[in-house]
């Protein structure tokens, strides 16, 4: 069997022998072979030395995804043993069977996310490759974990971009819940039909660390999903809990959540963020705590300014309603805005509101979402927590 060879411009192999894992269109110089689209292709330097195997795409501007230095055949066998080696992590961090089990290139499968729900598995695909494989990929699961449902959530814009269209569908099984609890907060969670792959797991450490800040607060929970922060905050004794969401489903099972934990002091409030604040502020209501946690302002580089000014904006308004010493948890999860322009947007907008910021911590996303260190598109989200004065 021939392999196809990508041969790469002279030292664009640099960035990927530091362990970044895709070859951008522009910095192959040839190709041998005649690869199609998903196919594994061999990366070689300008000079010929081989440097690792990838998917190939032509049609989008990574051209390849790496999986590997040696020769491996993406077969069973292969998915098989990269599954095994993700849910090992996964088993030494987590006692319970939730978490995300593949974050894609972090666990060496470029382009395919699986979150674990117990026995219910959602998994997106976004990568031509992996679309490909993916009746190997379901085989996998059902003989790793003997699952009682799987869940295609194929809603991602980057799916448009490898000429994928968008499905959600039942693999097999059927629709439906299961109870996760989390640190003893029940969350009823529907992979099918939950937002993004079903919950978002990548806050878990940081939903636990808001805690600190319960102790008999009122919070405002903003961009709240189903009650992630909200609900960690009223069972670690918060008193008055507000939370906000545009999505009537998200605030319906937010409400539904709350009810099965007993709590009597959350309020759902469906609404835009920026109006509520518009709102809030206007009515000078006062919070001990807020949380933020929008979604990302950015798909692309182009739209960073737009990003940071909408940042900024949010914060603003934030401070307006955010008592003297109250605390602020605030995350981003843009690609496309590092840390310290986040942080930066954060101060601007403090010194516009005329407050002083204390920086107590900073994280990111839980471990079952590793980042590889060669390659910064793998990390995305940040959390930071500041009192403000
Ligand atoms: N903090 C949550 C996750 C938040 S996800 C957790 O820990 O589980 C982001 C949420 O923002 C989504 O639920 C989405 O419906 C909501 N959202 C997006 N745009 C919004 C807007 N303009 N105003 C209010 N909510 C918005």
């Amino acid at each position: 069997m021939t392999i196809p060879i990508v041969r790469l411009k002279p030292k664009e192999e640099r960035r990927i022998l530091s362990g970044h894992l895709w070859v951008f269109s522009n910095e192959i110089a040839g190709i041998e072979g005649a690869p199609a689209v998903g196919d594994v292709v061999s990366v070689r330097k300008h000079g010929g030395v081989q440097i690792g195997y990838g998917f190939y795409n032509p049609q989008t501007l990574i051209a390849v995804r790496l999986f590997s230095k040696e020769y491996v055949e993406p077969d069973k066998l292969f998915f098989t043993s990269r599954i095994t080696s993700a849910l090992e992590l996964r088993e030494t961090l987590f006692h319970a069977p939730f978490y995300r089990l593949v974050h894609s290139e972090s666990d060496f499968l470029p382009g395919l996310t699986i979150e674990r729900f117990g026995t219910l598995f959602s998994v997106q695909i976004l990568s031509a490759a992996m679309e490909r494989r993916k009746d190997i990929i379901y085989d996998c699961l059902r003989e790793m974990f003997d699952p009682a449902a799987i869940y295609e959530r194929n809603e991602g814009s980057s799916r448009e971009l490898e000429g994928l269209p968008p499905a959600r569908e039942i693999v097999f099984g059927e629709e439906r819940t299961v109870d996760y609890d989390e640190n003893g907060v029940t969350f009823r969670i529907n992979p099918l039909s939950g937002q993004k792959t079903g919950f978002y797991f990548d806050q878990r450490l940081n939903r636990i660390f808001s805690r600190e800040f319960a102790d008999h607060s009122s919070v405002l929970d903003l961009f709240s999903n189903e009650g992630g922060f909200a609900l960690n905050l009223a069972r670690a004794g918060s008193e008055k809990i507000v939370a906000v969401d545009s999505s009537q489903q998200a605030i319906n099972n937010l409400l539904l959540n709350s009810e099965l934990n007993g709590f009597k002091n959350v309020q759902g409030i469906v609404a835009d963020v920026n109006s509520f604040l518009a709102k809030a502020s206007a009515s000078g209501e006062k919070y001990d705590v807020v949380v933020s946690d929008p979604p990302s302002f950015t798909k692309n580089r182009k739209s960073v300014p737009a990003a940071k000014a909408g940042y900024r904006h949010l914060h603003e308004t934030i401070f307006s309603v955010l008592k003297k010493g109250g605390i602020l948890l605030t995350a981003s999860c843009s690609h496309h805005i590092f840390r310290e322009t986040f942080e930066e947007v954060i101060a601007t907008a403090a010194e516009r509101a005329g407050r002083t910021l204390q920086l107590l911590h900073r994280a990111g996303a839980s471990p079952d979402h590793p980042v590889l260190p060669g390659m910064p598109e793998t990390e995305y989200l940040k959390f930071n927590v500041y009192r403000v004065f």
